[in-house]
Formats: structure tokens, C-alpha cells, sequence
């Protein structure tokens, strides 16, 4: 029997609940009808208009993604940019998107910042920040995820191996401590509000992304701070919600975009 796009909104909402969204985002099923009938997936980190062709070549009618692409009111759909050229595709077209985003950051177990981490090989993870104001959680919920090395390295060859298992050309980061590294913070895509949380907690590295010049002084001597950028922080989640869904549904199949979607690249 065929599953509805809104068995796989129910599945993801047991995984990471849509109520665990930050106030500003817009997670959620932002284009499509929950009652149709799901002919596929396809995940990636941003539905752009490239990702919705690719969804229709391949025949899939859902895509589902972390970052939701429309984040404010829209007036007008006349394809002036890429949100509206992407909305009007899928809407054309009968492909349906699905943004699981900070409630995807905010849930520890199958989050995004547990699959860092586990790249990363960090052990016995917990929250940076517990969110107290969740309540009935199963699992634990919070920002960002702190956990330590198996054994501790000193901090070049900390960095030369996050690159490696990132998959990451470049990185910058601030003053080495001349420490070595045991305790190390986690917070994918835009983390500098947890700087103040991660130095409390102990950890002696900070990997996030989105950092300005000026917000890298903050380090302050306490810590260092390491940005990998914001898509390749977040780059596994494309690989956790295909599992996740692969794993749960067998009507239908779920790839993961072929697509790189980050706007940022490097020469
Ligand atoms: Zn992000």
C-alpha cells in the first residue's frame, strides 16, 4: 500500500517534533497536499529550483529538506528569485516540500549534530544548552552537542583530521592554545550563540560555521573556534534523512540530492 506525503511529515515529526522549531523558522510541509500519494524522496540541505527538476526526473513527488526555503511572507510569484522560481516549479509540477530544520538541530538522537559528531568520534554527547522549556521529551533536547575524543591529540593534528572526516578543502580558525584537544563542542550551520555555553562546559575546540571577522575575537584565548562553513557542516544531514526514511518506508524509494547546493565556493 502506497504511504502519503503526510505518513512521512507523522514519521519525521515522531523523529524530530515540529513543535521543537525555533520561533523564527518556517519547518514544516511548505508546498504540497499531505493526501497524495508519495512516489519518492529526495533529500538535500536546500530545495532549490535544480533539486525540484531533479525530483521530477526521477519521479519523485516529495523533497525533503533541512533548510526551509521560504522563511518569510511572500506577495508575489512571478520567479523574481530563486525561492519563487523553486516554489512555482514544485507547484507546477506536483513535488511537495518538507523542511525539518532547528527541530532537526534541537532533537540529540538521529539530529544533525549528533551525525557531526559521530564523524567527528566523539563519545558520551549532551546538549551544550538543555532546553528546560520542552517538555515530555523523550530523548534529550538542546542546542549544539559537547562531547569528548576517545583519546586526546594536540590541536594541529585535531584539525588536520576534522578536515579529513568533514570533507572539507579549507577551515579557518582562531589562536591554538597550545592544549591538547579532549572536550569538543558541536553546532552545525550558524552557532556563534553558544560560543558563551561551549567555554562553560569545557570544551577546548568549538567547529560550527557563519562566523564574522569580529565574532572570532570572542575566542578571547578561552577556546578555539573552527569554521567549517555552513553547508559543509550540515552536508550529512542530506545522508541522516535518507537513511531515516529508507529505513521506515519500503513503497517508495529516497535518494539523496546529487545536487551541491552551497552557494559558496572556493578557489
Ligand atoms: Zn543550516
Amino acid at each position: 500500500m502506497a504511504n502519503t506525503i503526510q505518513e512521512i511529515y507523522d514519521f519525521l515529526h515522531v523523529i524530530a517534533p515540529f513543535q521543537y522549531q525555533e520561533g523564527y523558522d518556517n519547518a514544516g510541509l511548505i508546498v504540497g497536499d499531505p493526501q497524495s500519494r508519495c512516489t519518492g524522496v529526495i533529500t538535500c540541505l536546500d530545495s532549490t529550483e535544480e533539486v525540484i527538476d531533479e525530483a521530477i526526473e526521477k519521479g519523485a513527488n516529495l523533497v525533503v529538506a533541512h533548510h526551509p526555503i521560504v522563511f518569510r511572507g511572500l506577495k508575489r510569484f512571478n520567479g523574481a528569485n530563486y525561492v519563487e522560481k523553486a516554489i512555482i516549479k514544485a507547484i507546477k509540477n506536483d513535488v511537495a516540500i518538507l523542511a525539518i530544520h532547528t527541530n532537526l538541530d534541537n532533537v540529540i538522537t538521529n539530529g544533525v549534530n549528533e551525525r557531526i559528531a559521530n564523524r567527528i568520534g566523539l563519545e558520551a554527547i549532551t546538549p551544550i544548552v538543555i532546553k528546560n522549556e520542552i517538555d515530555q521529551s523523550k530523548g534529550a533536547v538542546g542546542s549544539g552537542v559537547i562531547g569528548e575524543l576517545p583519546t586526546s591529540i594536540n590541536e594541529t593534528d585535531f584539525l588536520h583530521a576534522l578536515k579529513e572526516k568533514m570533507n572539507v578543502s579549507v577551515l579557518k580558525h582562531t589562536q591554538l592554545l597550545e592544549q591538547k584537544v579532549s572536550k569538543v563542542a558541536v553546532c552545525g550551520g550558524v552557532g556563534g550563540f553558544l560560543l558563551k555555553d561551549a567555554i562553560r562546559a569545557g570544551a577546548q575546540v568549538f567547529v560550527t560555521s557563519d562566523y564574522k571577522y569580529h565574532e572570532f575575537f570572542d575566542a578571547n584565548g578561552k577556546i578555539v573556534i573552527v569554521d567549517i562553513g555552513h553547508y559543509e557542516s550540515e552536508q550529512f544531514t542530506i545522508n541522516l534523512l535518507q537513511e531515516l526514511i529508507s529505513r521506515k518506508f519500503s513503497t517508495f524509494a529516497a535518494h539523496c540530492t546529487e545536487i551541491n547546493t552551497n552557494p559558496v565556493n572556493y578557489l
